[in-house]
This record gives structure tokens, sequence and C-alpha cells, in this order.
């Protein structure tokens, strides 16, 4: 029987058959990606994250806050508590709104968000027939709690966001969605689910000493405004930028990383004074920016990304335009980051809240500003996935991570030719230590040279040195590129410039 700790496996694998479980595959085998708690049977939606994979996750990072923070001269960073207090989430609507729709099989007790359940129905291709039917004899009006804009939305966008759990049920229902775990029709109502994850502090229980973990790193960068303001010396337009760990309780099964009940969120809050500047183009500015970061410093195809603006029913009611950069994931389009003009609602609401003044005075005119708001935000661990799947390469030979050399774990892998000739591992022991005070460096002496290209071309590392004997004589090394295979001679102290200025490229 499956219950709530029982991962469920991705269900459906439209574009791409069976992609989606190599790289899954791929990930555990090599060390990026494993199930959490996996020896006490699994954890849903946990994952814990290997030696190859802890150096991806921390390049995106690291590239991450380059792009955004380093090089910028307009955002500052913030590292802001993961336990705050229950009245920053009152104020900022997540304890009463927080909330998903979700619906059990009562046949086989699988849990699913009642959104993500009817899109998946909607994106099959086995269902298209069924759907169209459905919509030409639906007629709206009296029972139905749906109009003729919902089914269009539902037929042709393949979106419910923003129905009402009623609405959701009546799809449900009408469509006759079965179970995608055991096939039967068998559900319970669609219910509200908080995604907050309370903590309870100290030895007393009460509604005083319940604190939450943060839903989102954004309200950080709002209640810690004014502090920004009064101990730097940013002036508007500025940006706060926050990176680390959010908690959701996700209901939602399958997928790996997309979607987990912890995740590294990456976002910026960024504070602007609306009339002076117009949030038209700043917003397109941000939209440069993401897409930027994500094909060149990510090395993405851009024939893997499109832009999503948000339906009036699905965008929040203070926000007055919202688009999502979505990725071609091997089991369909999905949001990988989103940008939303929040106006000033998140600042307007802890003022209320809190009592305090979270304006700023205009130097120029002395009038008060209480700033408006554009938030780009992005989960690393889905920027990762969306790297893994746009990597992935296989031909009749060999799997391939093809990594931009930037994010791949290991940037260079030494090897003697030979594990049992003393003087070439002693040769390629002191190549190594040296490579590895600049890269990060793999050795590997196991096994013949051709198994060890196979283990380093799928972690994705983009050069193989390999010491042979030769190198006794000369002092050069072969080099073997990754996605060619071609192999270069090269002499021994010409390495690091070598890999440093592939690396600049
Ligand atoms: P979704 O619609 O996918 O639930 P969302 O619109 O609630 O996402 P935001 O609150 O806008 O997401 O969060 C910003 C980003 O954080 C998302 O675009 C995604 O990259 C990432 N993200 C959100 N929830 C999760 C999660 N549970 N696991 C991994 N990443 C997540």
């Amino acid at each position: 029987m499956t219950d709530i700790f029982t991962p469920i496996e991705p269900r459906f694998d439209r574009d791409n058959s069976g992609l989606m479980e190599k790289i899954v595959a791929l990930c555990k085998r090599r060390g990026f990606i494993y199930p959490g708690s996996e020896l006490y049977g699994g954890l849903a939606n946990t994952y814990d994250y290997g030696p190859t994979g802890t150096e991806l996750l921390r390049n995106i990072k690291n590239l991450w806050w380059s792009y955004f923070v380093q090089q910028r001269d307009d955002i500052v960073g913030l590292d802001a508590s993961l336990i705050s207090h229950h009245r920053i989430w009152e104020a900022s609507g997540h304890v009463a709104g927080f909330a998903d729709a979700m619906i059990d099989c009562k046949h086989c007790k699988s849990r699913f968000r009642a959104d993500h359940l009817i899109e998946d129905f909607l994106e099959d291709a086995n269902n298209q027939v069924r759907i169209k039917h459905w919509a030409e004899k639906l007629i709206v009006g009296g029972e139905t709690k749906l109009t003729n804009e919902i089914v269009t939305k539902v037929t042709e966008d393949k979106k419910v966001e923003g129905l009402t759990t009623e609405q959701l049920a009546e799809i449900i229902f009408l469509l006759d969605i079965t179970c995608p775990n055991c096939g039967e029709v068998d559900w319970t109502p669609v219910r509200k689910f908080n995604q907050l994850f309370p903590v309870e502090l100290g030895l007393v229980q009460g509604d005083n000493n319940v604190a939450y973990l943060r839903g989102e790193t954004a309200q950080g960068m709002f209640v810690n405004f004014k502090n920004v303001v009064d101990s730097t010396r940013v002036r508007l337009p500025f940006g706060i930028a926050q990176l680390g760990k959010s908690f959701r309780n996700e209901i939602t099964p399958g997928n790996s990383i997309f979607r987990t009940l912890e995740f590294e969120q990456a976002e910026i809050e960024y504070f602007f004074d609306h009339k002076k500047t117009k949030w038209e183009e700043l917003f397109l500015e941000w939209k440069n920016s993401m897409f930027g970061f994500v094909t060149e410093k990510l090395g993405i195809k851009e024939e893997n990304l499109r832009w999503r603006p948000h339906t009036d029913e699905e965008r929040s009611f203070y926000s007055k335009r919202t688009e999502d950069l979505e990725y071609r994931f091997p089991f369909g389009f999905k949001e990988l980051w989103g940008l939303a003009y929040r106006t000033n609602y998140d600042l307007a609401q802890h003022q209320t809240n809190s009592q305090k003044d979270l304006s700023i005075v205009d130097p120029q005119t002395g009038e008060k500003i209480l700033p408006h708001v554009i938030e780009p935000a992005v989960g690393i661990n889905r920027l990762m996935l969306m790297v893994l799947c746009d990597a992935y390469y296989e031909d009749e030979k060999r799997t391939v991570l093809k990594l931009h050399p930037k994010l791949a774990p290991y940037k260079v892998a030494v090897f003697p030719l030979l594990a049992n000739k003393e003087e070439l591992v002693g040769k390629a022991r002191d190549i190594y230590k040296n490579l590895k005070e600049s890269f990060m460096t793999a050795w590997d002496d196991r096994g013949n040279i051709g198994k060890r290209y196979m283990a380093q071309d799928e972690i994705g590392t983009p050069w193989c040195v390999t010491v042979d004997f030769q190198t006794l004589e000369d002092s050069t090394v072969t080099v073997r590129d990754r996605d060619t295979a071609e192999q270069t001679r090269l002499p021994i102290d010409e390495l690091q410039m070598y890999f440093n200025s592939r690396l600049m490229k």
C-alpha cells in the first residue's frame, strides 16, 4: 500500500520516453542525487545530494551570486533566519492563504495536488479526443461552476491555476480522471492544505510559541528592508538578494528534485520608486537578465525555454504582472523561474501589522516613499534538474553530461596509464596535486582507460589527463576532450593555463 511516505516515481514522460528515468538512474549511480531517508524506506519529496551533486549545486549557487550580486553595484546580500516569527507569515498572507488544493485516492491512498492531477491529464496526448468531446458537450450555467472562459483555459491553455476547489472537483468528476497510481476513480473531496511548516519553540505548548520554517526567502528581505537601508549606503532603485533554504509541505509526487519539501531558493527583491522608474522597463530588464543567466551562464538551449505570462485569474491580486520562465523538462514545459511585479503590497502589509514606519525619505524632495518591488524568484535545485536534463546526451557508444565546464563537478581528471607502474603513478600524482590547488580535480587509477573515460563522461568532467610512458621522456601528457573525445598532447607546465583559458570562455 502507498502512503504519504512512499515516493511515487514520475507518472508521465511524454516528450522523451524514458529520459527522466535514465537521468534519475544516472544521478543515483554517479553520486548526484539520492532519495532522502532511503535506508528507512524513503521519505517522499526529500532528496540528499551526493559528492557530485553537491559540487554542481554549489557551482550553480556561486554563479547566481556572482551574476546577480557580485557583478552588480545595485544589489546587496542577506542571510535571514530559517525560523521566523508567526506574525511575519500572518502579515504576508501565508498563514491564511498559502494553500494547495489536494485530493486523495480512497482506493490506494495516494495523495495529489488537484491542479497537477488535472494538468497532467490535460497534457497527455492520449486524452485529447476525450477532452475535446467533453468541451463540446459541456453546457455551462445552471448546476455547473464552470464558465466558458474556464473551459477554454482548461482545453486550450491546459491550465487550472486560480480555480476554486469546487471547480477543480467538478473538472476531475466530469473528465472522469482516474488515479495515476492505481487506475481507480474513488476520490475524496478536494480540500485546501496549508504548505507552511510550523515549529514549536520552547517547552510550553501554545499559539504564541509557534514559529514557522520560512516558506520563501522573500519575507526576510521585506522585514529587514529598513535594517538594510539604515546600515548600508543603498539608494533606490536597489535590490536585496538572498540564497538559502525554503520549506513547503508539498504533497505532489515524483519528478525527482523538481518539487521538494525543502529547497534552495534564490530570490531578489528589487525596490524602486514607481513614480520615477517605469516598472514596465524594469520588468523587461529583469526578463533579459534571467534569460541571459540561463542561456549564457548555465549554457541552456534557447529552444527549451519560453515565457508564460500569468492570466488574470492566477495572478495574485496585488501583482500587476507575473511571468514564468518555463523549461521543457522531459515531463513537459514547467515553471523554472517566476518574475512578479508585486507593487508595495508586502512592505505595506508589514508596515500595518508591525505598526512601524517602513518608508524611506527621498533625499531630493523630502517625500516619504514606500517602494514598489519586482521579484525574480527561482529554486536552485530546479535549475540543477534543468541543467542535468539539458546536458544529458547518449549515443550507441556512451552517455555524456555535456555540462558547461564552469558547472562541471570536476574540471579535470588525472589518470596514470597503468596503476602498477610506480613512475607513472608518481608523475600523475604530482600533476594531480598541482591541478587540485586551482580546480576541482578527480583521480582515477581503477580499471582500464576506457572505463575511466566512461565514468568521467557520465559526471560531465570536461578534460581527462593521462600520464603515459612518453610523459616520462618529454614531460607531455594527453588531454582528452569530453565532447569531441579528441586527444591532444600538451606539455605539463601548460596545463594550468590551458584549462584556465578554456574555463574563461
Ligand atoms: P510552483 O507553481 O511550481 O509551486 P510557485 O509559483 O509556488 O511554484 P514561487 O513561490 O514563485 O513558486 O517560488 C519561486 C521558485 O522557487 C519557483 O519558480 C521554483 O523554481 C522554486 N520552487 C518553488 N517551490 C519549490 C519546491 N517545492 N521545490 C523546488 N523548487 C521550488
